[in-house]
């Protein structure tokens, strides 16, 4: 094949699946033959899993990460009235989320290197009706999160994990997602550990938070429902109480007898049983799939550090404090369109993350930040992208991608 015949995408899920061909499609038609389609076994095993995998007691599927992070800030108590602080360089959803439950987000700037928030200008930002403080670790790259914990733990904040990007990376040898109150995940499709469509999961090791998120997954109804409405009647989420009374273990599937009794408003967000039977199968993948990003991105980083100052680009900082699961590879360059022109001429895919940060998106426009609030985050906002990032990427495409790289800097 010639070179120049190359197509790579930005991530080739169809060479996941073929991969995983018949161990994929059995499973699935088992729970299409067994009928079952909420919160079956499946689902059930999931959880257990996916909550021994991170390393928290608890693990609450729902539909998709949007919701995790809601119904993890409906959990806490969080709502009209109350602050919540975040980065502006992120995903949509992060933000999102705390303007949906009625609270107002307030944005801080991100490290130029990491592109996480910037744990320095968290405590600024605190006023008397901050409840939480939500990091993001973008592109799979833990936040500063000794930092982050101290800040929240002296001013008596919740700590919301937006793990979506993150699945199975760790910060000092910690995994992400059990250093806040609760964690967030997205198994949306191109995410590290993806579906076969919308997933999501909250986890937590606080009793009191994963009965409420039980409850408020599906209508408030049941055993959950009724042990939830108790907790926030005596207020006793308010406290950041880590006690240990037991959870109601209560499933509240379709013949649950207390399912028509309704205890607090919640959502409809359940996992598919189809969702959690394509995600056991992968779960037993994903630390092999991201220590195969971690080698690619490395290949990436080692081989283009030559090039970088001649093609006006600059491969990812990389701490020794983090293994990042690079859930994207960004470069960032000062002529971003030449080089992704370039690379689209060589059929090479590349996905700008993000174009537009939050403080500047239409929908806050209420919140009224303006131009030049954080020059970090719109900064790189027009500067960095993706570049093909999947466990499945062969080292003859990467070769490609690198040597085209390599003659773009070449000949500018
Ligand atoms: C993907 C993502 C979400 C939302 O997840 P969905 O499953 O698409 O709803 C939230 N935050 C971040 C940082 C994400 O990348």
């Amino acid at each position: 094949m010639l070179m120049s015949e190359y197509k790579i995408p930005l991530i080739d899920l169809k060479e996941q699946s073929a991969r995983l061909g018949d161990e994929l499609l059995s499973r699935i038609k088992n729970v299409i033959l067994s009928a079952q389609y909420i919160m079956g076994n499946e689902v059930k095993t999931f959880e257990e899993n996916f909550a021994k995998f991170i390393g928290t007691k608890h693990a609450i599927s729902c539909g998709n990460g949007t919701d995790a992070l809601v119904l993890a800030l409906e959990a806490l108590g969080i709502g009209s009235g109350d602050e919540v602080i975040t980065t502006t360089y992120t995903f949509f959803a992060t933000a999102e989320s705390i303007a949906y439950v009625g609270a107002k987000p307030v944005f801080v700037d991100v490290d130029p290197e990491t592109f996480n928030m910037d744990a320095a200008l968290i405590e600024k930002s605190i006023t008397p009706k901050t409840k939480a403080i939500m990091p993001v670790h973008l592109f799979g790259q833990a936040c500063e999160m000794d930092e982050i914990m101290a800040i929240a733990s002296k001013h008596n904040l919740y700590v919301i994990e937006d793990a979506c990007q993150a699945v199975g990376g760790t910060y000092k040898g910690q995994r992400l997602g059990t250093f806040g109150d609760v964690a967030c995940f997205s198994f949306f499709p191109t995410k590290n550990l993806g579906a076969a469509g919308d997933g999501g999961m909250i986890v937590t090791s606080n009793d009191k938070i994963a009965t409420t998120l039980k409850a408020l997954r599906v209508h408030g109804s049941g055993e959950n429902g009724k042990a939830a409405y108790t907790y926030r009647n005596e207020g006793s989420l308010e406290a950041l109480n880590r006690d240990t009374t037991e959870s109601v273990n209560s499933d509240n599937t379709v013949y649950n007898a207390s399912k028509y009794y309704n205890y607090i408003v919640g959502h409809n967000s359940r996992l598919d049983e189809l969702q959690a039977a394509v995600l056991n199968v992968k779960l037993d993948y994903l630390e092999k799939w991201n220590e195969r990003r971690l080698e690619i991105a490395k290949n990436y980083s080692d081989q283009l550090s030559s090039v970088q100052n001649k093609g006006q680009f600059k491969v990812p900082y990389a701490s020794n404090d983090v293994k990042h699961v690079y859930h994207m590879y960004i470069l960032k360059a000062e002529n971003k369109e030449a080089l992704t022109d370039y690379l689209a001429s060589k059929g090479i895919s590349t996905g700008i993350y993000y174009p537009v940060p939050l403080h500047l998106q239409k929908a806050f426009e209420n919140l009224g930040y303006e131009v030049g609030d954080f020059p970090v985050a719109e900064y790189l906002s027009k500067r960095t992208f993706a570049i093909p990032m999947y466990a499945e990427l062969t080292d003859e495409q990467q070769a490609y991608i690198v040597s085209t790289i390599h003659n773009y800097a070449n000949n500018i």
